[in-house]
């Protein structure tokens, strides 16, 4: 699997007192096998982008190539793309609609054109992956908790068997044991199932712990592509388009500045502590 972007650029209302360029020039691709972060200030492109991804924006120039083939050649089988593609919306359970949780994760496959039991099968086996229990499956969607509803909205992609999912803050508004029973499935379902992960995050922190690789967007740019601990290496830069950086990077800066001493690069609690340890047990002894 493979997306790649090819001098994208998106203008929204053309020739309009709206136009407004929403993405500038952007090449990049993404393979198999990878957990992207995307950060970026609000109104930087990002949700422009990630609908691009799977073909429900149709960029204003360039090309987007799925394992070598341009999506937008004729005769492309968009609806294929889509399901090997799953995209899932901010605050997905707005899109839940059917009278039970089972016919409502069904609805992806069986739009794709399988077969009723094939469909069950599908939607059973998502629903299991996300950890959703079988004694509701009956139940409405409407009457489901919050986390729940948005369990059974992402099983709703899944049951498609994407090769890549991409999420549009999924954590936004949960409280924070749900946001970490939803980093949980992520990163199992990228390391137990292979499946590619693209997540779109306000949050610095939750990026640099699950996504080995960050893209930073500002104002329609890619402006930053590379390892998370390359991409906060660059801090000002970062704070100069109102981002931040995870706060053990930040500790850690704040510490080199005030000492003067270089501690090293880190990102997480695991890598920082030890950074801190160090240089704490440096400091007793020249003393
Ligand atoms: P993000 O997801 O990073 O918040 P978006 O992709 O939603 O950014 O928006 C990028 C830019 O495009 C912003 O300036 C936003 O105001 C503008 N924009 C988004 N949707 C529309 C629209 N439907 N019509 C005109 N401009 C839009």
């Amino acid at each position: 699997m493979s997306i790649a972007l090819e001098h994208v650029n998106y203008i929204y209302s053309p020739g309009t007192a709206y136009e407004k360029r929403a993405l500038n020039d952007i090449s990049l691709e993404i393979g198999q096998g990878q957990f992207v972060g995307i950060i970026g200030h609000t109104g930087s492109g990002k949700s422009t982008l990630i609908q691009h991804l799977n073909g429900l924006m149709k960029a204003t120039s360039g090309d987007i190539l799925y394992d070598g083939q341009s999506i937008y050649a004729e005769g492309y089988d968009m609806r294929k793309l889509r399901s090997q593609v799953g995209l899932v919306f901010q605050y997905p359970e707005h899109q839940l609609f059917e009278v039970d949780v089972i016919s409502d994760v069904c609805f992806g496959p069986k739009n794709q054109g399988l077969s009723e039991e094939e469909s069950e099968k599908n939607a059973r086996e998502a629903l299991e992956l996300v950890g959703f229990p079988e004694k509701y499956y009956k139940q409405s969607p409407f009457e489901l908790s919050g986390g729940q509803k948005r369990r059974v909205a992402i099983a709703g992609v899944l049951a498609m068997k994407p090769k890549v999912l991409i999420l549009d803050e999924p954590m936004a508004g949960l409280d924070p044991s749900g946001r970490e029973e939803m980093l949980t499935l992520l990163s199992k379902l990228y390391e137990e199932r292979q499946i590619s992960i693209v997540l779109v995050s306000h949050n610095m922190d939750d990026v640099a712990k699950y996504a080995d690789r960050i893209l930073v967007m500002n104002e329609g740019e890619l402006v930053l592509d590379g390892v998370p601990k390359k991409v906060f290496h660059y801090q000002d830069e970062l704070e100069q388009i109102g981002l931040g950086v995870p706060q053990m990077t930040h500790l850690i800066h704040r510490l080199e500045k005030e000492t003067g001493c270089r501690l090293g690069d880190a990102i997480t609690l695991e890598e920082g502590l030890p950074l801190i340890e160090q240089w704490w047990h440096a400091k007793g002894t020249s003393r």
